[in-house]
């Protein structure tokens, strides 16, 4: 128990220093005793009980009967009828079904396996960093590499990845709501407790999986993984289950229609089949209906598209690994869709459309106006008038004290901030103007200032405070957003006098009002003197009351320069752009000017205040979200209501976030954003897509990406469904139209065998499809509205262009089969005509499916990929028609040249014909 010890006994007993922490060697030890800091998990399905559940897919069973009844024909004719050679071609065609059913299982092993692979490769992308002291350094440690022993730090917004026990706290609450059941965050103490305490109310420790929600604290791990009070609870969790995403559901849902479909197929040749013997030879023996029943097994297989289910969630995963190559990480594969079809992005300012690099330009202080030259973080730059500096050092100091960031250089010689940006501005200012936060608070310097409480800042507050002991004053100082400082204020500093605030308000105001108007980040710094005992027990909220305003800083936060582009574009694809900010509307209004955000007509009216909104029904709200642009001065509770505003508006919105506060808006819009770098542990959970680099670019190319993705799957759904419909329908208008003998071909011949089919799906076409999914984008796709999310994936005529020309391919195979027949061409040749025109029919309309006008619009060799399967596909389904061996196989025959061009040109007239008249109807 190590609640109930005082810290030098918990440090002693878990063998650490609190000052310098581990040694990464013993941290090293520690980690092969204790093992990972992760909560164990049930192991995944083997991958050979994966192999053999797919043996349980209808299509597999079907295709299983299909060997049985291969077999049974064998031995029959071996047996029986003495015929070996017939015998042995059954025989062949049963191994060639199971090789392709072998190819269909390891397909469906293949898809397992990829997905484990790029969900744990993008699980370990996503694991949570800690700060961690080991060998006398402080440094970023993956969460799942903590041991007991080791120090670290958290603050708001952090999760606490490992039981703790803390070690030093600053207005740290953590909620515990997952171990205990309270709602409301718990405040910590490092004091110990008694032995009898539970687990609740152990002030002093923290629990793995809790979230930080003020404050910050440092505390040393006492238990990882299992050992945890949450591995304890949790027992072994279940893998997480890959979720099926809409587009997935439907082709599932299509699929399964489709065996039923096949079902009934099946049935209806077979009683169809049945009738028309009768009816043509008055008579109906064994060998008819074995030929009756291998037309049906050839239907059901050309019904049901094989391949389509793992080749669409194999593209999905690789659409999710080319993402995070392009810095956009999504956490879920629904989420590709949905990027896809987004309508408008509500962005954070700062860090995301800004630099953040922050640096103060000018300030008000005292009464009076100060230049500040220079740029970054190099303390280098005057600040004018010079003379008059002294008049503003109260501002200044107070604005570095109540501040944590740091600037350092390093041994490059550059200046490398740490900590709030805003802060750092504050910093470096202070560094200009001759002063540093450590010589002030150095003991046994003149300044002698001691920290007493900090209360970090937050952005529903809008402000940051410090309690102070200075010699033998205790004060407040309380920095943050002028328009709210105003508001606790009660003098304003001019001149060395204190001014009432209803005397010096319109000074102020004007002052925020023209440094805002330059798009500059105002801040306003403020005091107030205090007791010894108010400085010990006052409340923030009533600490943060009756203050002095010291001054105004203007700080430049200058827009990333590529976003503009980046929002023109957007523009252009029909997505709308907004800003929602915690920042001053004039500022955010002056920014989103620069990025071309504003219709510069009425440029004010598509500004919303947070203040605004809280007077708005929602009704209202709905009525006004269609024309705002940017949201300024709001907390993180408004952007929950405005996502669900404008999603009521008919939008697919995307939205980010950054702060603890932000992850229930996260939550609601359809595609929540968080910062990679700046952003929380508690944002990046609650996110469907991290952006790694924090640029609002990386939303840009993931929307693009998410565009090309879905278009690419559309592409090859129509590639492969066209070529289910023309071998229905070529099996059919054969059983239905022949219906006597025409030349070899006797009125049982299906056009196609259930091999051939069984080859088009599962090799000949399925390649192409898998390059259709890395096709490069037709044109730009961002020059298009987006798609409409709710509908379809087969709504937008796909449906048609794949019944069309499905339909007319199918016809061409059954003519260019009657066409052999009357030729006299052989039972097998006249099938392997049939064949090859549906082969190269596909592999002429690929090129067409890969183009939402026609193929005449694309360069058939944008995609190298494709080229290459297409040639793979030619060439082996030639091959397997003129090698002897698989003419016993495939039931296949060589042909003439002649006939062989006939079948690699003739599937071209439709796809060229039917694209013509479409280029032509385009044109018009
Ligand atoms: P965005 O939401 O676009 O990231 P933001 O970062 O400007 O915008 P907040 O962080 O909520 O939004 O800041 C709002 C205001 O609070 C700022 O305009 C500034 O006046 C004040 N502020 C920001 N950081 C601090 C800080 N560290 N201390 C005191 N006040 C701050």
């Amino acid at each position: 128990m190590f609640y109930d010890q005082s810290k030098a006994a918990v440090l002693a007993d878990l063998k650490t220093n609190r000052q310098t922490g581990l040694t990464s060697m013993n941290a090293q030890q520690r980690l092969t005793t204790t093992g990972k800091n992760e909560l164990p998990v049930v192991p995944p399905t083997p991958i050979w009980l994966v192999f053999l559940r797919s043996f349980k897919e209808p299509l597999v069973i079907i295709l299983l009967l299909a060997v049985t009844l291969s077999l049974v024909s064998g031995g029959y004719d071996l047996v029986q009828t003495g015929d070996v050679q017939h015998a042995w071609s059954s025989f062949y065609e049963a191994i060639a079904i199971m090789i392709l059913i072998l190819i269909n299982s390891g397909l469906s092993v293949w898809q397992t396996a990829n997905a484990r692979k790029s969900l744990a490769s993008l699980k370990a992308m996503n694991n949570h960093q800690v700060a961690v002291l080991r060998d006398d350094n402080w440094d970023k440690v993956a969460a799942n590499l903590l041991v007991p022993g080791d120090i670290i730090s958290v603050k708001t917004g952090d999760f606490i990845e490992a039981d703790v026990r803390w070690l030093k706290v600053s207005e740290l609450a953590v909620l515990e709501a997952h171990l205990t059941g309270e709602s409301l965050p718990i405040d910590k103490q490092v004091e110990p407790v008694s032995a009898d305490t539970d687990l609740g109310d152990r002030k002093n420790m923290g629990y793995s999986g809790s979230t930080v929600t003020n404050g910050n604290g440092y505390a040393v791990v006492v238990a990882t993984g299992g050992q945890t009070e949450l591995g304890k609870i949790a027992g072994l969790l279940k893998d997480t289950p890959t979720q099926l995403t809409p587009i997935e559901k439907t082709v599932n849902g299509l699929t399964r229609k489709l065996m039923l479909v096949a079902g009934g197929i099946v049935l209806f040749t077979l009683l169809a089949g049945t009738v028309k013997t009768w009816l043509t030879t008055g008579s109906f023996s064994f060998a008819s209906f074995a030929a009756l029943l291998s037309t049906a097994i050839a239907l059901a297989v050309a019904a049901i598209p094989d391949a389509l289910p793992a080749v669409l969630s194999i593209v999905l995963t690789i659409g999710a690994t080319v993402l995070s190559k392009s810095n956009g990480l999504i956490k879920s594969l629904n989420s590709v869709e949905t990027l896809g079809a987004t309508t408008l992005i509500a962005s954070d300012k700062t860090g995301t459309l800004t630099k953040n690099e922050m640096t103060v330009t000018r300030f008000f202080a005292n009464g009076q106006d100060f230049e500040v030259e220079g740029r970054g973080y190099e303390p280098l730059g005057e600040i004018a008038p010079a003379d008059q500096l002294g008049a503003a050092q109260a501002f200044i100091t107070a604005s570095i004290l109540d501040n944590e960031a740091t600037v350092a250089k390093n041994e490059q010689g550059s200046y490398v901030p740490f900590g709030n940006p805003t802060d750092v501005a504050l910093v470096v200012l202070g560094q200009k103007a001759g002063f540093e936060r450590a010589a002030l608070l150095d003991q046994s310097g003149a300044n002698d200032v001691d920290i007493l409480r900090l209360f970090p800042f937050d952005s529903t507050r809008k402000m940051m405070s410090v309690v102070i002991k200075q010699g033998d004053q205790y004060k407040v100082i309380t920095k943050g957003a002028p328009d709210v400082l105003l508001q606790h204020a009660d003098y304003l500093a001019m001149a060395d006098q204190l001014v009432p605030i209803a005397t010096g308000r319109a000074t102020f105001v004007s002052k925020i009002e023209a440094f805002a108007a330059e798009a500059l980040r105002t801040l306003a710094v403020s005091e107030r003197i205090i007791t010894a005992d108010e400085a010990l027990h006052l409340p923030m909220a009533d600490l943060e009351q009756h203050l002095t305003l010291l001054g105004l800083a203007g700080i430049i936060d200058p827009p990333r320069e590529e976003v503009r582009h980046s929002v023109a574009t957007l523009q252009a694809a029909a997505i709308k752009v907004v800003m929602i900010t915690g920042d001053h509307a004039k500022t955010a209004q002056a920014i989103a000017a620069k990025l071309g955000m504003l219709d510069q007509t009425a440029p004010a009216a598509q500004v919303l205040e947070g203040r605004e909104i809280d007077q708005l029904s929602d009704d209202e709200l709905f009525a006004r979200v269609p024309d705002v642009r940017v949201y300024a001065r709001v907390s993180p509770a408004h952007k929950q209501r405005i996502v669900r505003q404008l999603q009521r508006q008919g939008e697919v919105v995307a939205m980010t976030g950054d702060g603890v506060n932000d992850a229930p808006a996260l939550r609601v819009a359809d595609i929540g954003v968080a910062m990679g770098i700046n952003g929380t542990d508690v944002t990046k959970e609650s996110a469907d897509l991290i952006l790694m680099d924090d640029k609002f670019t990386t939303i840009e190319h993931s929307v693009e990406a998410g565009r090309t993705i879905f278009t690419n799957i559309k592409n090859f759904m129509r590639h492969e469904l066209t070529t289910n419909v023309a071998e229905v329908l070529s099996l059919l208008l054969g059983l239905l139209l022949i219906t006597h003998d025409i030349g070899q071909v006797s009125s049982n011949t299906p056009t196609l065998t259930a091999l051939m089919v069984l080859w088009v799906n599962m090799v000949s076409d399925a390649l192409p499809s898998f390059a259709l999914g890395y096709d490069v984008p037709e044109g730009d796709l961002m020059q298009v509205p987006p798609r409409d999310s709710q509908a379809s994936i087969l709504a937008d005529g796909l449906l048609g262009r794949v019944l069309l020309r499905g339909t007319v391919m199918g016809a061409v195979v059954f003519v260019a089969f009657i066409w052999s027949a009357n030729s006299g061409l052989s039972v097998e040749a006249s099938q392997t005509v049939a064949f090859l025109t549906l082969v190269f029919g596909q592999l002429w309309h690929v090129f067409d499916a890969r183009s939402s006008k026609t193929l005449f619009h694309r360069n058939p060799f944008s995609n190298s990929k494709l080229v290459m399967a297409v040639a793979f596909s030619a060439v082996s389904s030639l091959l397997v028609t003129m090698s002897p061996f698989f003419n016993d196989v495939m039931g296949t025959a060589r042909l003439s040249n002649g006939v062989y061009a006939m079948v690699i040109l003739l599937p071209a007239v439709p796809v060229l014909v039917i694209s013509g008249i479409k280029a032509w109807w385009l044109a018009r």
